[in-house]
């Protein structure tokens, strides 16, 4: 049923999506009347920012490849040295989530317009968070000042994405528009892209673990990703995203790997304060249980599904729950210490959500 009352927060950003559209990258550049532009990329995707530095011709800049997980501020300020010394007037950030916040960082402290081409189903490109690292601590940032002025998703792109990091990518999507599903500030227009982004990315992600190559599937699977960015964006997230957000600070484990092992446990502990979200989540994921059903689409994905797997100690589980309940938040079913350290111990072991 429509709520009494909401508020809808549309974050601004012009969306090209499609098979082919890099080829559109210069007529952007000129949309934004941009003569220099800086490309940045990690290390092991320097050939993309090559390839995209040569289709900006005279109006490339130079390119910076140094991008990183968790946005280390010190890589950052290298980063700004060269775009001072290139005289860039605009940035271009071809990548997935670690690339795109080094763009964001960019942004933030020049003020430069920004494109992002996105190569992995985070999302990051379409929220107004940034978090950077300094001294082992990160930080999050939330300003307008990080959104890009044009997302350029291309399907071609997402190509190469290897099968076990698309699978585990585009749970960590599915995870944003779940939370969005039983946000604090929940409303209907993010309801219907939450449903529409996590019917599109369970459809997608088990034919592309079997089949890379298969176009349809990675289209959908990225416009799923795009929508749940948009969620990501809009509305506040809970349980899941803080347990994710310490467990990765304290253990140092992969960021796509742990949302998607802590995904099914979250929503299974949130079930019973959630009723009509798991009603709406029976329809899109066409099961009766959707915890369990997010449990198996990991394991057809073949991620691995235990804490334990990934690097996470035994004894961590009683320190990540007196963790998360030192620094309380807002969470549809108020957090209990026994049941918080049973879903831990869950995640923690492989076992199915209960
Ligand atoms: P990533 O950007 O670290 O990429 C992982 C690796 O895959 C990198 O080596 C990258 O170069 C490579 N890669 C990316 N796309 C590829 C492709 N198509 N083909 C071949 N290789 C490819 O991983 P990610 O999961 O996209 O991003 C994770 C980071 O993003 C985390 O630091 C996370 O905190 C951040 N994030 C931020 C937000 C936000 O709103 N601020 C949202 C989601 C994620």
């Amino acid at each position: 049923s429509l709520s009494n009352r909401f508020v809808y927060n549309a974050n601004p950003s012009r969306v090209v999506f499609g098979t082919g559209t890099i080829e559109s990258l210069p007529s952007e550049v000129e949309r934004l009347d941009l003569k220099r532009v800086l490309v940045l990329s990690t290390p092991q995707q320097v050939e993309l920012a090559e390839a995209l530095s040569s289709r900006l011709g005279d109006k490339a800049a130079g390119i910076f490849s140094g991008a990183t997980m968790h946005t280390p501020v010190a890589v950052t300020e290298e980063a700004m040295k060269v775009a001072a010394e290139t005289g860039a007037d605009g940035i271009l950030a071809a990548g997935g989530g670690s690339t795109t916040g080094l763009g964001k960082a960019l942004a933030l402290r020049t003020g430069l317009p920004q494109i992002i081409i996105p190569t992995t189903y985070s999302g990051s490109e379409m929220t107004p968070i940034l978090g950077e690292t300094a001294d082992g601590v990160k930080k999050t940032v939330t300003t307008p000042k990080v959104l890009p002025n044009v997302v350029i998703y291309d399907v071609d792109l997402t190509m190469s994405l290897p099968a076990s990091l698309s699978g585990t990518s585009g749970i960590n999507a599915i995870a944003h528009a779940v939370e969005a599903l039983y946000a604090r500030d929940k409303n209907p227009i993010i309801d219907l892209m939450a449903s529409e982004s996590i019917a599109a990315l369970a459809g997608a992600l088990p034919a592309i673990s079997l089949d890379p190559g298969n176009t349809d599937a990675r289209r959908k699977a990225l416009y799923g990703a795009w929508l749940a960015g948009v969620c990501l964006g809009a509305v506040g997230m809970s349980l899941h995203h803080k347990l994710c957000h310490t467990l990765g600070g304290t253990y140092d484990l992969p960021h796509a790997e742990t949302h998607t092992i802590v995904l099914p446990h979250a929503l299974a502990y949130n079930a019973s304060a959630i009723p009509d979200v798991i009603d709406r989540l029976r329809g899109v994921l066409g099961s009766e249980n959707p915890a369990l059903a997010l449990y198996d689409l990991a394991g057809a994905v073949g991620a691995r599904r235990a804490l334990k797997d990934i690097g996470m100690p035994e004894d961590g589980i009683s320190e990540a729950c007196s963790i998360a309940l030192s620094n309380p938040y807002w969470n549809p079913r108020p957090l209990e210490g026994e049941p918080l350290e049973r879903l831990l111990q869950r995640a923690w072991a492989g076992s199915p959500p209960v």
